[in-house]
């Protein structure tokens, strides 16, 4: 039996060790911490088959003036932190170019159009239906040019996938959620998404699942993984050393850190979001987007939770209120809000790669590594799909989607020996990233 080790137990690493179990592997699972207490825990519980094109950074001047002059809410930075950031945002930026954005497009909605049916089977199995609603989310808007370019963008999105949503007046949408004391002026409905009253324990949930079909789950720090002479790898957990033939990294936005101890160097934005608990307030009956306010307000098990949008901030920079106190304040306006429930909110990093598509396959220089990170604003969503096809890579089996856009290369130049030169490794070569060369 062949046998692999994943390392992170997010929604990524869960779901990934899930589907190897189900394609006859000997799967365990390792995290420092339980399955679902990091970014999977922490988000907007939004599993988001609208999502079919990733977030491109603006383009448009004004938006970039309203970004750098601190007059926007779901984008800030700080100037200090803008060192760390610069080089991967310059390719993000380069991605976000219209018709390198509808490339990356094309791809991300055909594997975000089989999201929500992998989800399904893993909840079926896992007996986690009352965490879940399909019942869409509605976006509330404040300004008409806003509201009639996110209409626009919806018609496009629905001419050419199918996406349903319908359009609200502000009448609409105090109708739906009659704790709102103010609908806007408007918004949409996404029919169609699922919300999560409890992200982590959907995650929990998942990971029963795997434990029930015979992985087991072990906890250790995967900084300690080493690469056995003889050909396999290793690792400590709290039960001593465990080894496999191949080992899969999935650590989100821990993922590029482990990484560079073998020599691979990967871009990654880092954009940190914010959320707390609200409780002895109104409720919402589905998550509500404030589109100008910045966040996410979604009724959860432990109250309402508000999500913030991206902040760039220095790795392991002090927490910064800013963006959750202007949410809060945007929130109290539209709901009786009630009382914080953490003395301190909860902060967590959205993985995201330049090219705003996750990194999934073999890592080219090291025989039975393999790479699956970088789910940036969805990995709540992809995760089990994205766990699918990392799982029939490496079984040889008929990949769920092509698997060419997310391949680990698209970051690396790697110097292979063909005939009587070296060359850089071929791929779609208009895509290639700005060299990265490892050390
Ligand atoms: C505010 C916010 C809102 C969001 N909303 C949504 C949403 O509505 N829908 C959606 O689809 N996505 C959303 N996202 C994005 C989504 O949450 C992430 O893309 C996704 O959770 C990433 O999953 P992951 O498994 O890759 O990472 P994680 O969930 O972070 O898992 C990585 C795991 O690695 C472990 N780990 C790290 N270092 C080590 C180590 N050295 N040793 C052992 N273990 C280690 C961690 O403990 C963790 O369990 C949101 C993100 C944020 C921040």
């Amino acid at each position: 039996m062949k046998n692999a080790i994943v390392v992170g137990a997010g929604m990524v690493g869960v779901a990934t060790a899930i589907h190897l179990q189900q394609r006859g592997w000997s799967a365990a699972l390792l995290d420092r911490k339980e399955p679902g207490c990091e970014t999977s825990y922490g988000n907007a519980g939004i599993i988001q088959s609208e999502a079919l094109r990733p977030y491109p950074m603006p383009l448009d001047w004004r938006e970039l003036a309203k970004i750098a002059t601190g007059r926007t809410n779901d984008v800030r930075y700080r100037l200090a932190a803008l060192p760390h950031h610069l080089s991967p945002l310059f390719r993000y930026l380069w991605h976000s170019f219209p018709a390198r954005h509808a490339r990356v497009s094309s791809a991300y909605a055909e594997i975000i159009a089989y999201s929500a049916r992998e989800h399904e089977h893993l909840i079926r199995e896992s007996g986690a239906r009352n965490l879940i609603r399909r019942d869409g989310f509605r976006v509330l808007h404040r300004e008409q040019a806003a509201l009639d370019a996110a209409v626009a963008a919806a018609k496009g999105l629905s001419e050419t996938y199918g996406v349903k949503f319908s359009v609200m007046t502000s009448r609409d949408l105090k109708k739906a959620e009659p704790a709102l004391t103010d609908g806007g002026i408007g918004g949409l409905h996404w029919l169609e998404p699922w919300s999560v009253s409890d992200p982590g324990a959907l995650v929990s949930a998942y990971a029963d699942l795997f434990t029930r079909l015979g992985g087991c789950i072990l906890r250790g720090d995967a900084q300690s993984l080493v690469q056995r002479s003889g050909g396999g790898w290793s690792i400590l957990t709290e039960n001593g050393r465990i080894e496999a033939e191949a080992v899969v990294i999935a650590l989100g936005p821990w993922s590029p850190d482990l990484l560079k101890r073998f020599g691979y160097l990967f871009p990654m934005v880092r954009k940190r979001g914010y959320h707390r608990h609200y409780v002895g307030g109104s409720s919402l009956d589905l998550p509500l987007c404030d589109e100008a306010g910045g966040y996410v307000l979604a009724p959860m098990t432990k109250g309402m939770r508000i999500t913030t949008g991206a902040e760039l901030a220095k790795p392991n920079g002090k927490p910064d209120l800013t963006q959750l106190t202007h949410a809060e304040q945007a929130a109290r306006k539209l709901i009786d809000l009630g009382r914080p429930v953490e003395p301190e909110p909860w902060l967590g990093t959205r993985p995201c790669m330049p090219d705003m598509m996750p990194v999934i396959g073999r890592a080219p220089r090291h025989c039975g590594l393999w790479l699956h990170f970088g789910h940036g604003h969805q990995g709540f969503t992809l995760g089990p799909v994205t766990g699918r096809l990392i799982a029939e890579l490496m079984s040889n089996q008929a990949p769920i989607v092509d698997p060419i856009p997310y391949r680990p290369e698209r970051y690396l130049r790697i110097p292979i020996y063909s005939g009587r030169v070296f060359r850089l490794e071929a791929g779609h070569r208009s895509d290639l990233e700005p060299a990265t060369i490892p050390k």
